[in-house]
């Protein structure tokens, strides 16, 4: 396995940071993770937009443009012969001083990882999963932006922990307010009366970008797509359920806090959508091999 670190490959071995840097002593840094399906990366430009906008947000420079990192997260899938993997960019405030202060840091590290995931078990995907709501809420957006794909990632790991101890795969996240969030890696959706719903991203949600493929997919489908508050009711009420995210791809929810969803199995919609979204990815993308 070859890793991209600043410009510089290095063996899965060989490819270490320094203890001081910030993304290990604050998690201050922001990351991506991005699918390559078919020899192509999915959706690359929409994930680098995002990498550059969650380090606006944290005021962290970006020392490479959008083409420049674009070519790096080429040449490292290239250098890795992969055609269909998971890739995981991650970019940290760089080496400094023990203290908060980020202006210590000298320069920031790009690391580009490609690899393989799979995230939930096969045989999900077939029969959908049953997910819980957690006793941990997902941080307020007027805290920390959800739309920061940043380093600090306890809220959701306490979250996933409290699902796994409980013996579910994923946890459905709730905000201060109430509402539906999204779950602990992935954004959720509801299909009601042939409408398909999803939290908007001030609930708490991530602005994911399978989400906006899912939507966008829906709308060319003629269904009606909003954003919408929804409650543990309109989740434990919907006629379907499923969740979305780079890692997860579509994955159907059959039953959530121990009510069944639905008739207990994958939905007609949500089954036309994974079929649309799985068609879409294997066309379309970032070609990293000559065509
Ligand atoms: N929400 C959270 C908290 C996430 O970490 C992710 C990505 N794993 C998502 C939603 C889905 O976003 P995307 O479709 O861009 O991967």
């Amino acid at each position: 396995m070859k890793i991209y670190i600043n410009g510089t490959f290095y063996e899965r071995d060989d490819a270490k940071i320094s203890v001081f840097d910030h993304g290990v002593l604050y998690g201050d840094g922001v990351f991506e993770g991005i699918r390559i399906y078919n020899g192509r990366i999915f959706k690359l430009q929409e994930h680098l937009e995002r990498l550059r906008e969650s380090a606006h947000y944290i005021m962290l420079p970006l020392h490479m443009s959008l083409d420049e990192l674009t070519r790096a997260t080429i040449d490292t899938v290239r250098a890795n012969g992969l055609r269909d993997g998971y890739i995981r960019m991650i970019l940290t405030r760089g080496v400094g001083n023990l203290g908060l202060n980020p202006f210590t840091c000298q320069q920031p590290q790009l690391i580009i990882i490609a690899a393989t995931i799979a995230l939930y078990p096969p045989e999900l995907y077939e029969s959908g999963m049953k997910i819980i709501t957690v006793p941990t809420q997902r941080v307020a957006g007027s805290m920390l932006s959800p739309r920061v794909k940043s380093l600090n990632y306890l809220n959701n790991i306490l979250a996933k922990l409290e699902a796994l101890k409980a013996g579910f795969e994923e946890a459905v996240m709730i905000n201060h307010l109430g509402f539906v969030a999204e779950c602990s890696g992935d954004n959720i959706f509801v299909v009601k009366r042939g409408v398909l719903q999803t939290p908007p991203t001030n609930m708490g949600a991530l602005e994911g970008v399978t989400r906006g493929v899912v939507m966008e997919l829906a709308r060319a489908q003629g269904l009606r797509v909003e954003e919408a508050l929804l409650t543990r009711h309109d989740l434990f009420c919907a006629d379907e359920c499923f969740l979305t995210g780079t890692a997860a791809e579509l994955i159907a929810v059959t039953g959530v806090d121990h009510r069944q969803i639905g008739d207990g199995t994958p939905g007609p919609i949500t089954r036309q959508l994974t079929a649309a979204f799985r068609e879409l990815t294997q066309r379309s993308g970032t070609p990293v091999y000559e065509e």
